[in-house]
Formats: C-alpha cells, structure tokens, sequence
C-alpha cells in the first residue's frame, strides 16, 4: 500500500497554531529595536549599522555556550529601563504572533536589568505591561495569542540572589508568571548552589526547568 505524507511546506507550518516554549527575551531583540535603542541611550556598539549588527549576533554553529552568552551582554546594555523593557516584550509577542504562536513561555533573569537602579518588580511590571499591550493588539486584528513569563535564576549568581529571584517568581505566580528556571554558564556553578531557590519556587507550586548540559555535557544533566 502506497503512504501518503503530508507536505510540510513553509505556509503549511505557518499556519499552524503553535507553542513556543523556550524562547530567552534577552537573546530575542529586533535588530532594528537594539540598534535604535542604543543610539538613543547612547551605549556604544561593536558595529555601525543594523545589517551587520544582525550578523555579529548570529553565533557560528558549535560555538562554545559562552560564545552565545557573550551576545547576550551586549542585548543587556541596552535592557535597563522600564521603555525598553515594555518595547522589547512587546515586539516578542507581536512577532510570534506573526507566526501563529498562540502560546509563548517567554524567560529572562530580571536581576540582570537592575544595573541603573530599576527594582526586579519594576523590570517584571515593565515586561508584563508590553506582553499584555501586545496581545490586546494582537486581538484586535483578530488573531490571538497568550504570553507567559518563565522567571530565570542564574547558575553565576549567589544563592542569596537566585534566592530572591524564586521569592520574585512566587509572588508573580498567577499573574504573569508561570515557572522557574536555572540559565547561565554551567562550568564551576553547580545547580546544586541553588537547591534553596528551586525547592521555594516547586514548594510554591510553580513548574520548574533547568539549562543543563549545554557547557558541561551529561555531567551537568546528572547533577
Ligand atoms: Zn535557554
């Protein structure tokens, strides 16, 4: 009996409803977003146009996982203030939109957007403000799609301050927030460092999920 497959062409995959799980606010900036943010805030960037700071962004397949992580300072410089927070999110949201996402698990490290004194409740009502504007105009248009917030502690960061990351998470739960993650630079920061953070933020409820593997290979997974 002959099989009969589908063709799983490029319209046929768009149009789709799709779930997008895994995907980091601070490695997801348009381009054109970085760059105008930073000509406005003045930060100074490796590059002087948007088409090669697209390319400089692109990291070369079988790069080391801080050879990605290196990408995700520069986005940072320009993440510090609540407008380029709500901006950011916004356009994340928009644009899975576009995809026919009708579900997106979006997650970041807030602690890492404090440099110019913002609060971690600041950075979070900031994101959440552009999430929730960019699904009320998704709306509009008639199409739909829901965004939620995975919050991230930091392998590289004190317990202390994954710690307050997890409280952070808890008390966003139900409102914005649905689970907790441990990111960032494997080699030296154990996950074990930050068993008070997971058992607060899993004893709360929230789901969790856990970047392993990645710099250290199975050893990190096993841990
Ligand atoms: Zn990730």
């Amino acid at each position: 009996m002959q099989k009969t497959y589908l063709r799983a062409d490029e319209s046929f995959i768009h149009n789709l409803p799709k779930a997008e799980l895994h995907v980091h606010l601070d490695g997801s900036l348009r381009p054109q977003t970085m760059f105008e943010l930073a000509s406005e805030r003045e930060v100074p960037l490796p590059v002087s146009s948007i088409e090669s700071l697209a390319s400089y962004m692109m990291v070369p397949e079988g790069s080391s996982l801080e050879g990605y992580l290196k990408r995700f300072e520069l986005t940072l410089l320009v993440m510090q203030d609540c407008d380029a927070l709500e901006r950011i999110a916004y356009e994340l949201v928009v644009d899975h939109a576009a995809e026919n996402v009708r579900w997106l698990e979006l997650r970041f490290c807030p602690q890492l957007n404090r440099e110019q004194g913002l609060s971690a409740e600041e950075v979070l009502d900031s994101v959440l403000r552009g999430m929730r504007q960019a699904e009320n105009d998704v709306a509009e248009r008639g199409q739909s799609i829901q965004s939620e917030i995975i919050l991230c502690g930091l392998r590289s960061h004190s317990s202390a301050v994954t710690s307050e990351t997890a409280e952070l998470a808890v008390a966003y739960m139900r409102h914005g927030v649905c689970g907790f993650d441990l990111a960032g630079a494997e080699a030296g920061h154990p996950v074990l460092n930050h068993r008070h953070a997971i058992n607060r933020a899993y004893q709360a409820g929230l789901p969790i999920t856990l970047h392993a593997g990645e710099g250290l290979g199975p050893e990190s997974i096993q841990q």
